[in-house]
């Protein structure tokens, strides 16, 4: 029986590339047949990326019921299809906070609180003694550069910089930061977009003591080139709100050459937000200097304040 290797809903580069990375590497060393899989679209960085290394769209699954799976890049049961538990998870390599989700029987876990799941992916090659194809090199370089922000986010570790070092002499590439740059000025094209495509382009959904909050992030080398949208993506922002039965909805609006986030906040109670991060919201948003991580900088000072 196959096994499935899947990432997070709303698929980034670390879950998609993590899946197909971790399925070639189990591939060497199991006699089970790992399936790289997804739950949903991809983003066009990703396609990029993809499209750069000539890596294969991993397959969509949107049931796991009865099924045996791989998790990557998170082990929260609420980023995950409805049907989760009960899927068998044989194994988990993430590098965000422990989740909810439980097994029956023992499981593998490499979690480490490092900048991107794909680190983790390196050195899990490193334990198995596995050769890195080129390709997939390439790719998981790409992941590792777009999850750490090119190095900048506070979440990125010099085991991750050595990683994307390693590499990108796997791969080939002698410039993997002009190479970072030209993947993020195609994450930061926005002009195409529908205002509901970008309130959940990077969407994820948190259970903060039984209140709903979502979180989405828009991570763009020029944040201003939403400026004249501002009141469309509220909008829009207080509608997902009620669609979702969400207690808060916040959108960060990350500026990777000023290195801080622009937060929007549509909430019930907006006080929480503001004591969150101790600032007071101008209409509602604040500028957020230094904020670049959800998982590190975001959800840690929010989630006390419920
Ligand atoms: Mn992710
Ligand atoms: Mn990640």
């Amino acid at each position: 029986m196959s096994v499935y290797v899947f990432g997070h809903k709303v698929p980034d580069s670390d879950s998609i590339v993590g899946a197909i990375a971790i399925a070639y590497l189990k591939n060497q060393v199991e006699k089970e047949e790992y399936i790289p899989a997804r739950q949903g679209d991809i983003s066009a960085e990703t396609e990029f990326i993809l499209n750069k290394f000539g890596g294969e769209l991993p397959i969509l699954k949107t049931s796991v019921a009865g099924e045996r799976v791989y998790l990557v890049d998170d082990s929260d049961s609420l980023l995950f299809q409805d049907d989760i538990r009960e899927a068998t998870i044989l194994g988990i390599t993430d590098h965000h906070k422990l989740g909810d989700l439980t097994t029956n029987a023992p499981l593998e876990m490499w979690v480490r609180p490092i900048g991107c799941s794909n680190t983790v992916v390196y050195e899990m090659y490193q334990s198995y003694g596995v050769e890195i194809p080129k390709n997939i090199a390439g790719m998981m370089m790409m992941a590792i550069l777009s999850d750490t922000v090119i190095f900048k986010s506070p979440t990125c570790t010099k085991v991750d910089t050595k990683a994307v070092k390693e590499l990108a002499k796997i791969a080939g590439i002698e410039d993997y930061k002009a190479l970072g740059m030209e993947m993020f000025i195609v994450k930061s094209a926005v002009d195409d977009s529908s205002v509901r495509e970008l309130n959940t382009r990077d969407y994820k959904a948190f259970d903060m003591n039984g209140s709903m909050v979502g979180v989405n992030q828009l991570e763009m080398i020029d944040i201003s080139a939403l400026d004249d949208r501002k009141e469309e993506i509220f909008k829009d922002m207080r509608d997902l709100k009620e669609e979702k039965g969400l207690h808060t909805f916040l959108v960060l609006l990350t500026d990777i050459m000023k290195e801080g986030s622009q937060l929007l906040c549509v909430s019930d109670d907006i006080s929480k937000i503001e004591k969150a991060f101790g600032k007071a919201m101008k209409g509602d948003e604040v500028w957020l200097p230094g904020v670049l991580s959800r998982k590190k900088q975001v959800i840690p000072v929010v989630r006390p304040q419920f």
